[in-house]
């Protein structure tokens, strides 16, 4: 098996959270809607801890949390939901499950406005103060950058939109787990979650909602049953909410222990793949990034090349998994200005919580034989 450094994709489950989920796949199998029963009630009783548990680990309340199947769903919901919308403001850096449904509903008449990104991928103040003269209704922005781990500070950006009187949703993805988030501190009306980015499973995900803002998103994407506030309707994924409670129960409890380790595991990666090639360029912001993420470009070598002699070797990618597929260069690393040479050099590196420090020596000093090879061709 290769070493899996593509940590910023998806995330194994943690063993506690494949426990939890199998004895509820294998003892609790009610509907949590079934309220004339105690297989209903079994069932809603695991989903009000799993609620309880998401929303601790953002400093939320249960019942700002709207379950739904990953943070697509949920970036969708607000960018559709909140329709009719006149003008929303976000960033060319953002994931794609933004930046999509910001081109649909542009279809639909909604002016949007993408902010300048200096080349770490950061938003300048001023930048965002002119933006705002244009008086969006809505803000989105990613707290942490899936590419180049680039960190935005939401807080005090957010502050600035609420302020001109916009709702503000935070796509928190990657920082799950990584990061303290606390809802209030950030100013979020709407933030975006997945646990399969956090060693839950696939397929689930969330998004708080603030009470105060609720009655914005007046389009949910599914209308059926009334679950979820009316927000999400469709029957709840039990084991798969449960997951992703449980995942998020162990980030609350290691933060501050998975963050020392991924910047320890982080900083030796850097050092190792310096010293092997004193060129390297590490794309994205240094000093306000996501722990664990790199993303380097090595001058000289393609990283197509590069990621191609190690498959078997080292999971690692080029560009964000969704769309690993696209012949076309990243998005993000094209929005930071770089040139067609920095781009087709560019790969992420996503260390993560069951990395250990063997992987990361094994991984240099295959990145280096290799990227050796690749440079003398
Ligand atoms: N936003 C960001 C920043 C992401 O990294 C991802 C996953 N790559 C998503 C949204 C989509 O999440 P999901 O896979 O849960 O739909």
């Amino acid at each position: 098996m290769a070493i899996y450094l593509d940590n910023n994709s998806t995330t194994p489950l943690a063993p506690e959270v494949i426990e939890t989920m199998t004895d509820v796949l294998k003892k609790h199998f009610g509907n949590p809607a079934s309220s004339s029963h105690s297989f209903g009630w079994f069932a809603e009783e695991l989903v009000s801890i799993a609620r309880e548990q998401v929303a601790s680990l953002i400093h939320a309340q249960p019942e700002e949390i709207v379950f739904t199947s990953g943070a697509t769903e949920s970036n969708n919901l607000v960018l559709k939901g909140l329709l009719p919308c006149r003008r929303v403001l976000s960033s060319p850096s953002e994931h794609k499950s933004i930046l999509d449904p910001l081109t649909h509903i542009a279809k639909r008449g909604v002016e949007i406005d993408y902010l300048p990104l200096d080349t770490l991928g950061h938003i300048a103040t001023r930048d965002f103060e002119i933006c705002l003269e244009r008086k969006p209704s809505l803000v989105s922005l990613m707290l942490a950058n899936n590419e180049v781990g680039t960190i935005h500070d939401c807080a005090h950006l957010f502050a600035l939109a609420k302020s001109s009187g916009a709702l503000t949703h935070c796509d928190a993805t990657q920082a799950l787990g990584k990061i303290e988030i606390d809802v209030s501190a950030l100013g979020a009306d709407f933030v975006s979650l997945s646990a399969h980015k956090v060693y839950g499973p696939k397929g689930v995900g969330a998004l708080y909602v603030n009470p105060l803002s609720a009655s914005f998103l007046t389009n949910p994407l599914l209308h059926g049953g009334g679950h979820e506030h009316g927000l999400r309707s469709g029957t709840l994924n039990v084991p798969g909410i449960v997951g992703f409670g449980k995942a998020c129960e162990i980030a609350s409890q290691r933060l501050s222990l998975d963050r020392v380790h991924l910047e320890s595991l982080g900083t030796k990666m850097h050092r190792g793949l310096k010293k092997a090639f004193p060129e390297i360029l590490l794309n994205g912001s240094s000093e306000y990034r996501l722990p664990g993420n790199l993303n380097f470009s090595i001058p000289g070598v393609k990283s197509d090349q590069l990621i191609g002699a190690l498959s078997t070797t080292l999971a690692i990618s080029s560009s964000s998994a969704c769309q690993s597929n696209d012949a076309q260069a990243s998005h993000v690393l094209r929005a930071l200005g770089f040139d067609k040479d920095r781009l087709q050099q560019a790969f992420r590196l996503g260390i993560g919580r069951y990395t250990s420090e063997d992987e990361i020596e094994f991984a240099i000093e295959a990145i280096r034989k290799h990227g050796h090879i690749c440079l003398n061709h």
